[in-house]
């Protein structure tokens, strides 16, 4: 049973995912609400069921990559009916903590392993293989599931108990919607005072301003060459999806009494900047809504 694997969920990151299973031996069996996502995953070695519960019914391990909280939950609560006893859940969708936390305590009621163990890399990484997964959940599942992550990742981090892999992702992208948004601020501040990019990138990128969003991902074009600021601001990682994260982040410091002022105002600039209708492009693009004094 252990090498055959149900995927739920074959969007834009469920579908590389569950491809990558496939190349690497495992026999997995899908199931996607969408029925491109489904001709899609069959044309890549997926054997497609007529639903979740069909998917899980000879699968010794379950993954899903959906689109929130409550699609995971339900689709869970649907199929740990159908699971046998001892079969390990895995949640690789980015949701908040507390529906993590339940999703672990519906699959324990079913005798089932869980972890939750949502990823950074994005399409790109998902396609590679190399994606990161942050995971939460009893040793004994992690034990049992590092198999599987790593053939869809390159570094797999166990961050604690139940919930602790969706605790690191939310506070990792607070990191990074903010310094983004920081890097950004400072491009335009830079063009005012008559500075060229390269050389502020070129100041701050081995300085102490160094940091992914401007050495990785450049909110301009010019400076590293494969940033979306070189491609229309094409996501990479859109900004819809950077907003989502956020407010995840700031839900959680609502619930734990944590201050996060600058989570707060990041969330708020790439809210107005989603408004305007750019949820689509890449995160990075903030930097045109800073730039036109929004
Ligand atoms: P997506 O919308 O492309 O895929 C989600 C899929 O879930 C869709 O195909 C949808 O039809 C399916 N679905 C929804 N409800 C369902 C149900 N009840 N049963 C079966 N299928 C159902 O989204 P995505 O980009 O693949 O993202 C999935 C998760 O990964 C999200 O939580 C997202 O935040 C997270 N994530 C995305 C990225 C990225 O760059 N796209 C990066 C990191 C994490």
């Amino acid at each position: 049973m252990e090498d055959r694997v149900a995927f739920i969920g074959l969007g834009n990151m469920g579908g590389p995912m569950a491809a990558n299973l496939v190349k690497a031996g495992y026999q997995v069996t899908g199931f996607d609400l969408s029925p491109e996502s489904c001709e899609t995953a069959a044309g890549n070695g997926i054997s497609v069921s007529a639903s979740a519960v069909e998917a899980v019914k000879e699968a010794g391990v379950v993954v899903t990559m959906l689109p929130a909280g409550k699609h995971v939950l339900s689709v869970w609560e649907e199929l740990i009916a159908a699971v046998a006893p001892g079969t390990l859940l895995i949640d690789c969708s980015t949701i908040d903590v507390e529906s993590a936390r339940q999703a672990h305590s519906l699959a324990k009621t079913a005798s089932c392993l869980s972890l939750d163990a949502p990823v950074s890399g994005g399409t790109g990484g998902a396609t590679a293989g190399t994606l990161t997964f942050m995971v939460g959940g009893a040793n004994e599942a992690f034990t049992r599931g590092e198999a599987v992550l790593q053939k869809m990742g390159k570094r797999i981090v166990h961050c604690g108990d139940a919930g602790a892999g969706q605790a690191a992702k939310i506070c990792n992208n607070m990191i990074l919607g903010i310094t983004m948004a920081g890097v950004c601020e400072a491009f335009v501040l830079g063009e005012k005072l008559g500075l060229s990019h390269q050389a502020l990138f070129d100041v701050a990128s081995t300085s102490s301003g160094q940091c992914w969003s401007i050495n990785t991902y450049c909110p301009v074009p010019g400076p590293v060459p494969t940033s979306p600021a070189n491609n229309g601001y094409k996501p990479g990682f859109a900004a819809a999806l950077m907003l989502k994260d956020l407010k995840l982040s700031q839900d959680a410091a609502g619930a734990t009494g944590a201050t996060t002022e600058m989570g707060a105002h990041a969330a708020d600039l790439y809210e107005r900047f989603a408004a305007l209708g750019h949820g689509g492009d890449d995160f990075s693009g903030l930097i045109n809504f800073l730039r036109e004094g929004k």
